[in-house]
């Protein structure tokens, strides 16, 4: 079923740079797909619209039924409650634990004391923190901190994880582990993950659906398991 679809779009930045041009993609329901590409190819512009930091020029965005371009900003909070956001520097606060960080996702959106625990407490299973619940950010490594921003991503049950480079600090060892957490999500509880990378390696090794822009243009859309001929 398809979950994603870009039609026709077009994002032309104010300063009169055209980040993508004519955008036509899908991505199904369930699918894990990365998002490849050269510095400036238009990754970031790409997934910015799907959680409407920023509006497409021209075309359509549909996003579960919602159609993302056309969302009045009062409705936009209906689009981020379906998705987990997840970026390179991790984005945690610093002053709080590992249990309070990924709590606090949950108490901004007004979600009763009842389900927080429970909800936190499995989330946090999920991505094998549970011994350090009372940890905070500056006593984890890398890797960890990264896993502390997947459970705080997914706590509210996302229908869709939106990945930024999330291996882009850590080393191949932590980035594999990560990669390989994000593929257990997705197969576990069916949640779509879109993963921008610049890790050739782990690109051809996860053999999933890969969309490769260039120069804002779709460069090639890399059915699962077809084999990654150049990274751009
Ligand atoms: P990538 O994530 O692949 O590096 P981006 O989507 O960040 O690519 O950028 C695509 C193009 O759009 C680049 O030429 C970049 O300079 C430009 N761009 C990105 N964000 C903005 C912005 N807010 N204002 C103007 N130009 C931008």
């Amino acid at each position: 079923m398809e979950f994603i679809k870009f039609s026709g779009v077009t994002k032309q930045y104010r300063n009169g740079v055209v980040a993508l041009y004519d955008m036509n993609l899908s991505i199904e329901k369930g699918d894990f797909c990365f998002i490849i590409g050269g510095s400036g190819s238009g990754k970031s512009t790409l997934i910015k619209m799907l959680y409407r930091e920023e509006k497409p020029t021209r075309g359509e965005i549909i996003l579960g039924g919602l159609k993302v371009n056309k969302l009045r900003n009062s409705n936009v909070y209906k689009l981020r409650r379906k998705l987990g956001i997840v970026f390179q520097d991790y984005r945690l606060l610093p002053k709080s634990n590992v249990y309070e960080n990924v709590a606090f996702a949950l108490e901004v959106i007004g979600a009763k004391k009842s389900e927080i625990r429970p909800k936190v407490l499995k989330a946090i299973e999920l991505v094998g923190l549970k011994s350090k619940l009372r940890d905070y950010p500056d006593d984890l490594s890398g890797g960890e901190q990264q896993r502390v921003a997947i459970a705080r991503a997914i706590v509210n049950e996302p229908k869709l994880l939106i990945c930024d480079e999330p291996t882009g600090n850590l080393d191949p060892v932590m980035s594999r582990e990560i990669v390989e957490l994000l593929d257990e999500i997705n197969k576990k509880e069916g949640t779509t993950v879109i993963m921008v990378t610049h890790d050739k390696t782990i690109v051809n090794d996860m053999k999933k659906h890969v969309i490769a822009l260039k120069e804002g243009h779709l460069y090639k859309d890399y059915k699962k398991g077809e084999y990654i001929d150049e990274i751009l």
